[in-house]
């Protein structure tokens, strides 16, 4: 029996696991993939306070080998179920059955592909899922962004402060975002330093060994041009991965709700980092929310 089960090696489990082993408590943390989650992923944090830049695996290996270290228990196996509504919390895995008095829940989040041809080849080499991230790599060049929602307005509008020109590409004539995101993006329009390609769709990404150009297809004239680009900003939404939690309440986009103490709406059971509903999704929020719930969690097992 554990005192608290945590679901996912990315930042923010780890993170939970850290504060929860140095508060005295048996933990573990259960891994389908690598160890680091979305980090392993990222050639360069640049972002991360107190490192100016490390590679994305370097950053995840350090993190693991501080929490193995103070002897944190570690499964790697794929969590498939979880009965979460009872005061004893159980979590299957494809190979076990474990018990746990809590659990925390970080498994992250997926950013949904265009599956179109070079994107994989050219992923972080100009391809990018998180302007925030990345964007800083780009400045004074020419980027182009996919998406037609909030989150491809709001990465116009902070590339808008980095990059010389960008391309907003979406496939309809009308945005989904925000009134005021689009009237944002409207006068960018008008001030040249955005150009929208709408009715359109990216068909290949081009370059050999970083991205160098984009090929967009116009469903209305149905013609091909490609595009100048350095960088391809993809932000077509993410897929949370929740699917085994039942009874977990998630939003309309299926992240897991949760209040300010990563509190869901079960007993027990908590949740960070991307897969949470949370405005902002970087490992320093991750790691943020990890350490939060470890709190929330040492108070719930106080109290038990
Ligand atoms: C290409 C890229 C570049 C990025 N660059 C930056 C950056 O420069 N700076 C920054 O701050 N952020 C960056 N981010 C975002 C950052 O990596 C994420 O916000 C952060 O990793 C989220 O941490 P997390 O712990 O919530 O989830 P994740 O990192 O997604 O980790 C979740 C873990 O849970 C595991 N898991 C999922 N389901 C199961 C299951 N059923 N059973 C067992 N395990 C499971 C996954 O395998 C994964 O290891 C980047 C993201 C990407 C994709």
């Amino acid at each position: 029996m554990y005192d608290c089960i945590i679901i996912g090696c990315g930042p923010s489990g780890m993170t939970c696991a850290l504060y929860l082993k140095r508060a005295g408590k048996n933990v573990l943390i259960i891994e389908r993939s690598m160890p680091g989650g979305q980090m392993v992923i990222t050639t360069n944090v640049e972002n991360y306070p107190g490192i100016a830049k490390i590679d994305g695996a370097t950053l995840a290996t350090s993190m693991f080998n501080q929490i193995v270290e103070l002897g944190v228990d570690v499964k790697f196996e794929d969590v498939i179920d979880c009965d979460l509504d009872g005061d004893i919390k159980s979590v299957k895995t494809d190979k076990n059955v474990y018990q746990g008095k809590t659990v925390y829940i970080a498994t992250g989040a997926t950013s949904r592909l265009l599956n179109v041809d070079g994107e994989k080849r050219l992923t972080s080499k100009g391809v990018s899922y998180c302007a925030t991230c990345d964007g800083a790599l780009y400045k004074d060049k020419v980027v182009a962004v996919v998406g037609g929602g909030n989150t491809s307005l709001e990465d116009c509008l902070y590339l808008s402060n980095i990059a010389k020109k960008i391309y907003l590409i979406h496939r309809r004539d009308e945005f989904r975002g925000d009134d005021i995101m689009v009237k944002k993006i409207r006068q960018l329009e008008k001030e040249c330093k955005i150009e929208l390609l709408l009715n359109s769709q990216v068909t290949k990404v081009l370059g050999d060994n970083k991205v160098n150009a984009i090929e967009v297809y116009n469903k209305i004239s149905s013609t091909t041009k490609e595009y100048k680009v350095d960088a391809l900003f993809v932000a077509i939404g993410r897929i949370p991965d929740t699917q085994m939690f039942k009874n977990v309440e998630c939003d309309d986009s299926g992240y897991i709700k949760v209040d300010e103490f990563k509190k869901t709406n079960l007993s027990g059971v908590y949740c960070g980092g991307d897969v949470s509903n949370t405005h902002l999704r970087q490992i320093v929020t991750a790691c943020s929310d990890g350490a939060v719930a470890s709190l929330s969690i040492n108070e719930y097992l106080r109290k038990r």
